[in-house]
């Protein structure tokens, strides 16, 4: 009987945690985290974090990742590259990876002695999954001596072919460094065109020659969904990601990776944002800007999504075959040189 109450006590306890952290998130376009929402997540997140403890796991959460994962059992939470830094640095023994397969992977070709796991299994996305290292080889070859840039979402496969891997929030920067005339830069063809842009701005303009990779969340903005959101609500701020076509990023008061769009949310005196990006972000701003108000229009990003509470815990306890993450040596090798050449010159 005391078991069965000290059980209860811990259940509301976790609870409660819970509620005060998602408490100001949204669930859908129509409802924010309940109270009962958080009790069902709690005996997840209570084993989620003994099991963690108990096998020296460490979890990261991409920020697109749901809310209960993010702010329940996370130990760190964020972009690709912030991400894939806590697992290039981590000592834990055990990697779970929140996340979609390049990210894991990339984690696991960073830090090949830790056993990684990501538990929705081979969760793809439409941007990694456009090309194969084919794909590159072959266009490569079509383009003799020109440098190759990859986005750091692409399959290993592609990052074994390319100069050096690069990420939305440094990929300018990075740019900018190579001094050819031409680069080549996979796989997202409207990130290609919003980086051309970006060059010509910066009066270092260079042809950028690209493949047809789109994700599958950004391309679907449009310049009408800015100017609504401009008539429906006046003097709104509205930021994009730079995967977004370029006349949607053009209308933009801020165009930026996730982290970015964090410091301009944060730095901001503004008080209402529109946000052209996924659903997930919005929930980690509310979460930490309570103050602040979010018109998300529309994007969800179903891959990420496949990420819950209950493949997390069994990821943690048995896990199944797909989501224990394994890269061939030779390909990590070859795959971590154009990464580890993407953390050299974001220096
Ligand atoms: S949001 Fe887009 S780029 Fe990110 S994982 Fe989903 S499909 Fe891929």
């Amino acid at each position: 009987m005391l078991q069965t109450m000290d059980k209860e006590a811990r259940l509301t306890e976790e609870a409660h945690r819970l509620y005060g952290l998602l408490r100001t998130v949204s669930k859908d376009k129509n409802s924010h985290w309940s109270y009962e929402d958080c009790l069902k997540a709690a005996p997840y997140t209570l084993s989620i974090n003994r099991f963690k403890k108990e096998q020296n796991a460490v979890i990261l959460a991409h920020s697109y990742s749901t809310p209960d994962l993010v702010y329940g059992v996370a130990d760190y939470r964020g972009d690709s590259y912030e991400l894939a830094c806590k697992a290039r640095e981590t000592t834990a023994d055990i990697i779970v990876f929140a996340g979609v397969w390049f990210m894991a992977e990339t984690a696991k070709i960073l830090n090949p002695g830790k056993k990684v796991l990501i538990p929705a299994g081979r969760a793809g996305c439409t941007l990694a999954d456009a090309m194969t290292g084919t794909d590159m080889k072959k266009l490569r070859a079509l383009h003799p001596g020109v440098p190759a840039l990859c986005y750091i979402n692409s399959l290993a496969e592609v990052k074994a072919e390319c100069d050096a891997c690069v990420t939305s929030g440094n990929v300018f920067d990075i740019a900018q460094k190579f001094l050819s005339d031409k680069l080549i830069f996979v796989p997202d063809l409207l990130m290609a065109k919003n980086l051309e842009a970006e060059l010509q701005r910066r009066g270092t303009p260079k042809e950028i020659i690209s493949f047809g990779g789109s994700c599958c969340v950004h391309d679907k903005y449009r310049p009408e969904d800015v100017e609504k959101l401009r008539t429906d609500y006046p003097g709104i701020k509205i930021i994009a990601h730079p995967e977004c076509p370029i006349e949607v990023c053009r209308l933009c008061d801020y165009v930026g990776s996730t982290k970015g769009m964090f410091s301009y949310v944060g730095s901001s005196k503004d008080k209402m944002f529109g946000m052209l990006t996924e659903f997930g972000l919005v929930n980690r701003l509310e979460a930490e800007y309570p103050d602040k108000k979010f018109i998300w229009p529309f994007g969800v990003c179903s891959y990420m999504k496949k990420n819950t509470l209950e493949n997390t815990l069994e990821a943690l306890v048995d896990p199944r075959p797909e989501q224990l993450v394994e890269v061939a040596p030779e390909l990590a090798a070859a795959a971590k040189k154009s990464i580890d050449k993407m953390f050299e010159l974001a220096q």
